[in-house]
Formats: structure tokens, C-alpha cells, sequence
């Protein structure tokens, strides 16, 4: 094999001892977990809102980015239900590039795994602890999960892992809301098949062990937009595509037909002001026709401090080191009039 074994990392339950949640926090976290379920299950008609920004790069910044989103929250608490992103780990299309605080706790630095598990779980406790949120994360390594099992509310299974069978199966076996992207091309299909999967139970090899899972029926869709095979960017955030996966969600039997609209990425052509504009237009598909309105239950967002983004080693404090994201003034006025919009 053309690899190094370089150490053997502690497993997620050494992790957890060595850095335990206090029961408060996870009282905390049990309760944002049913507002955010109850979104799913049509309980409550509140908007959920997965925002924040592409990577959590640095532990400072996000924690500020966050302790703003508790006042904004608490703000629009009868409306909107927040989840914060905090993205540890980052798919890169060519595999080049930052991988997530994981991967690099400092992004200036080399690679540093063992430092990586702790930076995160450290971050998400953090984020817990200070600010009351428990947060969403990519599930881009299913295997790593358990690092962060007992302090996520929500994960998103990317578009370019929306394929893979380990992904799915994993996704089966937790009692959280999971979004399933469309992949990278646009196709629908793809993305449904994979919530079928995710819904439904299966045994199979997960750590080493034998595993059998239940099925997640709070397993939904995210429409993130498509990449043509020019290489183009095209949105699949309108009314008709709404509409459409209504009626894949009604031909496939699935439980609890739930849809996230990610309002950057491929939808906004990561022209990131366009979230704004993009945002708006979904509320009033959602109010156009009550099945797509009861389909589409809140949106993701890409929100920093400060809007856009810059390379590496850029030295902005709180601006993207991956997509562009919305800034402070302009998340805060925009949540503001989705509010007001609801
Ligand atoms: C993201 O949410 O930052 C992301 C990488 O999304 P996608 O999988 O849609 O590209
Ligand atoms: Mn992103």
C-alpha cells in the first residue's frame, strides 16, 4: 500500500470522555433537536434557517458569528428556527485545497488529524455551551460522525457523496434530520433514491462493527442548484422545480416530503448577494401553492462576518476562506425581512 499508517487517532468515545458535554448543554441540544423536528414533521410551521458560514476556519470568529446569530435568533423566535452551520469538513472538487478545520485546525498549517478531532468537538462544544446552539455539519466522512454525534442537530450529506452507499446507510442509522443534496449535475432521481435509502433500515459495517439501523424518516431533499456539462451554473430554486419535487415526493411514498433551498452554491452561481433575492422568491413560491409551501421548510444560507470571501493565509478576520458568503449587515437585515415576510 502506498501510504503511511502515521498514528492510531483515539476513537469517538475516547473523545467524548475526554471531552464530555455538561448535561445542561445537552438538555439544551434535546430541545433544539424537537423545534427543528417538529419543522420536518409539519408540527410546526416555523421557517428553518441552516446558516452560516461555507467552513468554520477559525474558533474566534465563529463563536462572534454565532453569539450575533443567538441575538438575531431570539429575535425572530415565533417565526424562525435557526441552525447554525458549523462546517468542519470541506469537499473539494479536485481534492486540492482547505479540507475543514478536521483536516487543518489552523489553515496556515499542515494537516494535523489529532488535532483536527479535538479543534472540532472543542468548537462545537463551545458553540453549545456559549450560545445554546446545537449546529449542523456536512457528514462528509460517515466514519467520523460519532465524533460529533451527541452535539449536532442536523447534517447535510453533500453533493458529491449524495451517491455513496456508505453515506446513505449511515444516514439511516441517525435520529437527526439529514438533507440530501442534488449531485452536482442536477439529477433529481439521485437525490430522491438517496432519501429512500436513508429512510429505510439496512445492516451493514460501520467502525468495524455489524450494524443495523432503523431508517430516518426526518431524512429530506436540498436543492442546491446544478452544474451543466459546460460547466455552467443553473439555478433549480423556481416555482416549477418546487412544484416537480412535490410530485416526485408524492410518486415515491416518502415520509415527511421536506425540502431545504440552498440559496448559494449552484442556485445563486455563487454570486452571494443573490441569496437575498433568491430567498425572497422561495417564500412566495411558498406561498403560491399550499403543497409546495408545506414541501419547503426553510432554507440554507451562506453568512459570515464579512461578505465574499479570500484565499488562505488572506487575514480578513471573519470573511469566507471557501465560498462567498453574505456578511453581517446583510444576514442580519435579511433574516429581518424574511420575518416579516412570514
Ligand atoms: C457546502 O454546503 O458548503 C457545500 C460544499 O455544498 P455542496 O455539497 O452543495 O457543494
Ligand atoms: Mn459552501
Amino acid at each position: 500500500m502506498n501510504m503511511e499508517f502515521t498514528r492510531k487517532l483515539p476513537i469517538p468515545q475516547e473523545i467524548k470522555k475526554m471531552y464530555p458535554a455538561a448535561p445542561e448543554d445537552l438538555a439544551r441540544k434535546a430541545e433544539n433537536d424537537r423545534a427543528i423536528q417538529q419543522i420536518f414533521t409539519g408540527e410546526s410551521k416555523k421557517l428553518l434557517l441552516v446558516i452560516g458560514p461555507c467552513s468554520a476556519d477559525n474558533e474566534t470568529a465563529v463563536l462572534d458569528y454565532m453569539h450575533r446569530l443567538r441575538e438575531l435568533q431570539d429575535q425572530v423566535q415565533d417565526k424562525i428556527v435557526m441552525v447554525p452551520r458549523l462546517y468542519t469538513n470541506k469537499p473539494r472538487t479536485t481534492g486540492e485545497g482547505y479540507k475543514g478545520m478536521l483536516h487543518q485546525p489552523d489553515p496556515n498549517e499542515r494537516p494535523d488529524l489529532l488535532k483536527g478531532v479535538v479543534a472540532i468537538r472543542s468548537l462545537h462544544l463551545h458553540a453549545l455551551a456559549q450560545t445554546g446552539f446545537s449546529c449542523a455539519d456536512e457528514m462528509l466522512y460517515p466514519d467520523n460522525h460519532r465524533y460529533l454525534s451527541d452535539l449536532l442537530s442536523y447534517v447535510a450529506i453533500g453533493a458529491r457523496s449524495v451517491e455513496n452507499q456508505q453515506h446513505r446507510l449511515t444516514a439511516s442509522g441517525l435520529d437527526i434530520p439529514v438533507g440530501m443534496k442534488n449531485p452536482t449535475s442536477g439529477n433529481i432521481a439521485v437525490m430522491m433514491n438517496s432519501i429512500k435509502a436513508a429512510q429505510h433500515g439496512h445492516t451493514f459495517i460501520y467502525r468495524g462493527w455489524e450494524v443495523t439501523s432503523k431508517g430516518n424518516p426526518l431524512t429530506h431533499a436540498i436543492l442546491r442548484g446544478y452544474v451543466n456539462k459546460h460547466g455552467q451554473s443553473l439555478p433549480n430554486y423556481h416555482y416549477e422545480d418546487l412544484f416537480h419535487l412535490r410530485e416526485e415526493f408524492d410518486k415515491n411514498g416518502l415520509q415527511n416530503p421536506a425540502v431545504l433551498v440552498d440559496v448559494n452554491h449552484a442556485n445563486s452561481g455563487r454570486r452571494y448577494t443573490e441569496q437575498a433575492r433568491i430567498a425572497k422568491e422561495v417564500l412566495q413560491s411558498r406561498r403560491y401553492d399550499a403543497s409546495v409551501g408545506n414541501m419547503v421548510k426553510g432554507l440554507m444560507i451562506e453568512s459570515y462576518l464579512v461578505d465574499g470571501n479570500q484565499p488562505v493565509g488572506g487575514g480578513v478576520y471573519g470573511q469566507s476562506i471557501t465560498d462567498p458568503c453574505l456578511g453581517w449587515e446583510k444576514t442580519s437585515r435579511l433574516v429581518l425581512e424574511l420575518a416579516d415576510l412570514l
